[in-house]
């Protein structure tokens, strides 16, 4: 297929049909499409790396939610980072990496507005898509002013080997946590959390009840749940709460992609512990990515957080980095990413 530099084609994702329960590859096309000519204050930009998130599944669906659904049949919109190849905005040169909400497609015209310049001097591009991108945010945000983690606290991370779980309990380690347990879906992601992360306790949640693991893992009870899939797991943490407890409702990642609702069980818990539960959503805080990166930024440049993406190369491999993120135990650690090749 034609790429972009050869005969002013790209190739972008386009959603062709919403998904009647499970998402899957049939619902999503790759389509060439030709790239506009430049108008004035616009640049193109090729994308170099494509961020794939679960939230993505449910903009496929076409209901009421905190950002509109996906249309048919036009470019999937995501975050993504690439290099500006022309441009006809003051201040923006060819050359200059960026950042811009406008991926799962090889290359963009947009305003110059679209687009944020991104220092790749010290680290790569794909570090603003991960650690120090919005998944990198939503963990700050959740962990220092959604449940304010504490000297002393101990913390339960769900999904704690993924993008937003894996950032999230080493923050929590930095603001003072005592003790920071996760969960993940394999055993090596388990082996990841405790061998390079420096979790203190970690557990395949396929193994066994969750409770049985949190109840070895936090014996004196839980101060801190970070909540990324939900259902049995988030359960199970309601169940060990200690008095004052916070709870970061981040994301349910166990009830997307056409799952029933999970109906929790234990909320009285919340009422004798006097913990508050609360959601937060990381697009309400985007004036926060400065402060966030000034801050977390350092700890990835001096090692103090550790971070890892899944790649997965070539723009045919969206539908599949992104549908493993739905399920359970699939090889995705980090942040999943896809990096799109240069051209010919
Ligand atoms: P991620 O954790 O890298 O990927 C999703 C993970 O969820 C999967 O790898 C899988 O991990 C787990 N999962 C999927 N289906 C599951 C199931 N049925 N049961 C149990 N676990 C399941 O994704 P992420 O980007 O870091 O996002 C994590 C969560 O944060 C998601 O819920 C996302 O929607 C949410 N989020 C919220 C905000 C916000 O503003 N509130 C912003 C970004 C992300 P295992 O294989 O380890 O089980």
């Amino acid at each position: 297929m034609t790429t972009i530099t050869s005969k002013g084609y790209a190739r972008e994702w386009h959603l062709v049909r919403r998904p009647s329960a499970q998402a899957s590859v049939d619902d999503l096309a790759l389509v060439e499409a030709r790239i506009p000519e430049l108008g004035p204050g616009q640049v193109l930009v090729r994308n170099t790396h494509l961020s794939v998130d679960p939230y993505m599944r449910g903009r496929m669906d076409d209901r009421p939610s905190y950002i509109p659904p996906f249309p048919l049949n036009a470019p999937l919109e995501g975050a993504a980072v690439g290099v500006v190849v022309e441009s006809r905005a003051d201040g923006i040169e060819p050359g200059q990496v960026v950042e811009h909400f406008l991926g799962l497609r090889e290359a963009t015209v947009t305003d110059a507005s679209g687009v944020v310049p991104i220092d790749t001097g010290e680290l790569p591009a794909e570090v603003y898509l991960g650690v120090l991108g919005a998944t990198g945010l939503t963990a700050w945000l959740g962990v220092t002013q959604v449940a304010s983690v504490r000297p002393g606290d101990t913390v339960f991370v769900t999904g704690a080997a993924g993008a937003v779980g894996s950032v999230a309990g080493q923050i929590a380690r930095l603001r003072g946590a005592e003790r920071v347990i996760g969960s993940a879906g394999s055993a090596a992601k388990v082996r990841h959390l405790v061998d390079d992360l420096g979790f203190d306790a970690a557990f395949d949640h396929h193994d066994g009840a969750a409770g049985e693991h949190l109840a070895q893992a936090a014996p004196d009870g839980i101060d801190v749940v970070f909540d990324n899939v939900g259902g049995a797991q988030l359960d199970a943490a309601i169940a060990r709460l200690r008095v004052g407890a916070r709870l970061a409702l981040c994301g349910m990642a166990s009830q997307y992609d056409g799952r029933e609702p999970y109906g929790l069980r234990n909320l009285y818990e919340l009422v004798t512990k006097r913990a508050t539960a609360r959601g937060f959503l990381v697009s309400d805080h985007l004036d926060q990515m400065p402060a966030f990166r000034a801050e977390v930024g350092s700890w990835v440049r001096s090692g103090e957080i550790r971070h890892r993406q899944t790649v997965l190369d070539g723009i045919e491999r969206v539908p599949e980095a992104l549908l493993g993120l739905l399920h359970s135990g699939a090889s995705t650690i980090g942040k999943a990413v896809v990096r799109l090749q240069e051209p010919a």
